[in-house]
């Protein structure tokens, strides 16, 4: 997209250690935490069409959602500025004390302005009344639902999939991917993509269901395997063990991940290597999807 400069392709780059050269697997990380300075990771890919979207039919402002924590609202935040839009965010939860997140800070920076309601009312987020409602208050804008996913986003995410069948000259047994809306599991799925997607979140199995509605219009989907057990407490919540996998890994590859998604994504797919998930011989793409700005400040 020539509306925001990227870095495409991301680079692609084989990690091995004593654990993959056991396991017989082949193991790559697909760097989408490179793609923009500011846009990040699948951020990026699922805003692509959303604000082409957007330009195409002259909107002058995007409206989406969001907690205080969410690098959606980051990258709409920094797009908008970029892109010259003005910037709505809806916010999840009264604001809490008078000192914002870094991340709300950041928006605000960007010129983002920020609507707080009550997680009750914040629940109506896809309301078609709620969001008629926001469209009068704030003057038409174009509106990103939450985590940007939509059709739009299964598009831009899915350009990853023969994106990355170029750089491998074949298509990987496996995409793994972690997940908090699941739109980025659903749009690599909706390009034939096999997708192993690691829930940040407590009790993530409804993230089946709402990953098969996006596919709903879908044909020619890859297999989903839904894992839900490496969510560490929920979301936004972490341990020291999640912290010293972090430190490892940045040691060992010299990649930083985050605490959030990205380590407890790959916490969970070493631990399933280790466990002997998978057939020797299996090719695995693991998308490192940005959110660094997130590192550690939740
Ligand atoms: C938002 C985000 C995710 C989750 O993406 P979904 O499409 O909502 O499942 C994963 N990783 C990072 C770093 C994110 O910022």
């Amino acid at each position: 997209m020539d509306l925001l400069s990227a870095t495409l392709p991301t680079p692609i780059q084989q990690l091995s250690n004593k654990m993959t050269e056991e396991a017989g697997v082949k193991l790559y990380i697909k760097r989408d935490d490179l793609i923009h300075p500011t846009v990040s990771g699948n951020k990026w890919r699922k805003l692509k069409y959303n604000l082409l979207e957007a330009k195409s039919q002259e909107y002058a402002r995007i409206l989406t959602f969001g907690g205080a924590f969410s690098n959606h609202l980051y990258a709409v935040a920094a797009a908008g500025s970029v892109l010259g839009f003005e910037t709505i965010g809806i916010v999840r939860g009264e604001e809490v004390g008078d000192k914002p997140s870094l991340t709300l800070q950041f928006c605000q920076d960007q010129g983002m302005k920020l609507h707080f309601i009550s997680r009750e009312v914040y629940r109506q987020k896809d309301s078609h009344e709620f969001l008629q409602e926001l469209a009068l208050q704030f003057e038409n804008p174009f509106i990103i639902p939450e985590g940007g996913t939509s059709e739009f986003a299964l598009r831009g995410v899915a350009e990853m999939v023969p994106e990355v069948m170029k750089q491998l000259g074949e298509m990987p047994d496996y995409f793994a991917v972690a997940a908090g809306t699941g739109g980025t599991a659903a749009g690599l799925l909706s390009d034939g993509a096999n997708v192993l997607a690691f829930s940040a979140l407590k009790r993530g199995e409804f993230l089946k269901d709402d990953i098969n509605a996006l596919l709903k219009h879908h044909t020619r989907i890859g297999t989903l395997e839904l894992i839900t057990n490496y969510h560490f407490g929920g979301y936004a919540k972490w341990n020291q063990q999640l912290i010293d996998f972090m430190n490892d890994f940045k040691r060992d590859f010299d990649i930083q991940l985050e605490q959030v998604y990205t380590a407890k994504m790959f916490f969970g797919l070493f631990d399933l290597i280790q466990k002997g998930h998978f057939k020797k011989g299996k090719t695995i793409v693991a998308v490192h999807t940005g959110g660094l700005q997130g590192l550690l400040t939740p």
